[in-house]
C-alpha cells in the first residue's frame, strides 16, 4: 500500500513522476538507452537542461528579467558558501530564523564580516522576527523564506536596495511571491522540485563579477553560467525527475493554482492543531508554514497510543526534527489533500479514545 508520506525531505513526488521517471531508467523517450547511461552532452539531454532551466524561470515569473538558471550540485548546504564566494567583498547581513539560517551564517563568516541583524534563536526559532531594518552599506542581505525545522515562513520581504539572496529549498514553487524582489535564490531539490542531488540556482546575472577574490570554477557562478550549467557532468536523474515534477506543476496551473491547494491543506491540519485539545502548535501563529507544520502532544504519554494509530494509518515521515521534538507534518506540493484528510482523522480518533 501507498503511505501517506509527510516526509521533510526527500519528499513526495507525484506518482506520475515517479512512474515517467522509472520509464526513463529503462528507455528514455525509445532513444533505447536509459537516462542513466545517455551521455549529458548528447541533444536529447541538453534540451532537458534546456527545458528545465527554462520551466524554472517561467513558473517563477523570470522570463526576460536579467536571471539564469542552474542545476548545480552540493545541496543548498554548498550554496551557503558558495553565495558568500561570489558575493560578499567585506560585510553582509544575515537573518536567523533557524538551523538552516544559522548554518549559512558560519559560512560566510569565512569570508568576510557578518551583521545578524536579527534572531529568534530566544524562542528556539517558532517565530520570524520582524523588528529590523537592513543596512544599506553591506554587499547583500540574506534570508530563509520558510524554515523546514521550525516550521515557520516569512510572510513578508521587507523592501532594500542592496541585493536579497534567500534560501527558499522548503517552499521553492509553493506560494506565489513577487520573485524579481530577490536577486538569488537557492533551493535544494528534494524539498519540494525534485530527488536529492540537484540544486535550483536562480540567479540575477548583474549582481555577479564584483568581488575582488579569486573564486575557484566549481564555486564561480559565472563560470556555470558560461557552460550553460554543464560545466561538469550534471547530475542527469535528478534534473531530469525535477523537469518531469515543473512540467506536472505548469499542467496544474503553475504556482498560483498549487498555492491555493496548499492554503488548503495547511488550514486543514492548523484548524485541527488549534481545535484538538490533545495537541498544540510549535510556530508562532502569523508565521506559520504551510508546508511544514509543526505540534507536539500536551501530554507525552500520548504517544506511544498516537504513533500506533499513525502506523496503522500507513502515515509516514510525521516525526518532528529532533530539535523540537513532536511531530512535523511536511505537505509539499505533491501530497493530496486527502493525506492531509487522512491525518487530521487520525488526530480526532486519539481524542476521542482519550
Ligand atoms: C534541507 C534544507 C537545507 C539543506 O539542504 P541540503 O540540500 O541537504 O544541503 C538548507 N536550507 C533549508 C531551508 C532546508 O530545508
Amino acid at each position: 500500500m501507498k503511505k501517506h508520506n509527510f516526509s521533510a525531505g526527500p519528499c513526495i513526488l507525484p506518482q506520475e513522476v515517479f512512474k515517467k521517471a522509472s520509464e526513463a531508467v529503462l528507455d528514455f523517450n525509445g532513444s533505447g538507452l536509459s537516462i542513466l547511461e545517455i551521455s549529458h552532452r548528447s541533444a536529447a539531454f541538453v534540451d532537458v537542461m534546456e527545458e528545465a532551466r527554462a520551466l524554472s524561470l517561467e513558473l517563477l515569473g523570470l522570463n526576460d528579467k536579467g536571471y539564469k538558471a542552474l542545476f548545480l550540485q552540493g545541496g543548498a548546504s554548498m550554496q551557503f558558501i558558495m553565495a558568500a564566494f561570489n558575493l560578499m567583498e567585506k560585510k553582509a547581513a544575515y537573518l536567523d530564523t533557524g538551523t538552516w539560517s544559522a548554518k549559512a551564517i558560519k559560512e560566510a563568516k569565512l569570508l568576510g564580516e557578518v551583521e545578524v541583524v536579527a534572531s529568534s534563536k530566544d524562542k528556539n526559532y517558532n517565530y520570524i522576527p520582524k523588528d529590523y531594518s537592513i543596512p544599506s552599506d553591506v554587499d547583500y542581505f540574506h534570508c530563509t523564506s520558510n524554515n523546514t525545522i521550525f516550521g515557520t515562513s516569512i510572510q513578508e520581504f521587507k523592501e532594500t536596495k542592496v541585493p536579497v539572496v534567500c534560501d527558499m529549498s522548503s517552499d521553492i514553487f509553493s506560494r506565489q511571491l513577487d520573485f524579481s524582489k530577490f536577486d538569488l535564490i537557492y533551493a535544494g531539490a528534494q524539498k519540494n522540485m525534485g530527488p536529492a542531488g540537484a540544486t535550483l540556482v536562480v540567479v540575477k546575472e548583474d549582481i555577479l563579477g564584483k568581488v575582488s577574490r579569486n573564486i575557484p570554477s566549481m564555486l564561480d557562478y559565472k563560470v556555470h553560467i558560461g557552460k550553460d550549467s554543464m560545466f561538469n557532468t550534471p547530475p542527469v536523474f535528478a534534473i531530469y525527475t525535477s523537469l518531469l515534477n515543473l512540467r506536472w506543476l505548469k499542467e496544474k496551473g503553475g504556482i498560483e493554482a498549487i498555492e491555493k491547494i496548499n492554503k488548503k491543506k495547511a488550514e486543514l491540519i492548523y484548524s485541527e492543531i488549534d481545535l484538538n485539545p490533545l495537541f498544540k502548535g510549535f510556530a508562532n501563529k502569523p508565521d506559520r508554514s504551510n508546508m511544514n507544520a509543526t505540534f507536539n502532544l500536551v501530554d507525552d504519554t500520548l504517544k506511544e497510543r498516537f504513533d500506533a494509530l499513525l502506523k496503522e494509518a500507513g502515515i509516514n515521515g510525521l516525526n518532528g526534527h529532533r530539535s523540537v521534538g513532536g511531530y512535523r507534518a511536511s505537505m509539499y506540493n505533491a501530497l493530496p489533500k486527502k493525506s492531509v484528510g487522512v491525518l487530521v482523522e487520525v488526530m480526532d480518533e486519539l481524542e476521542r479514545k482519550s
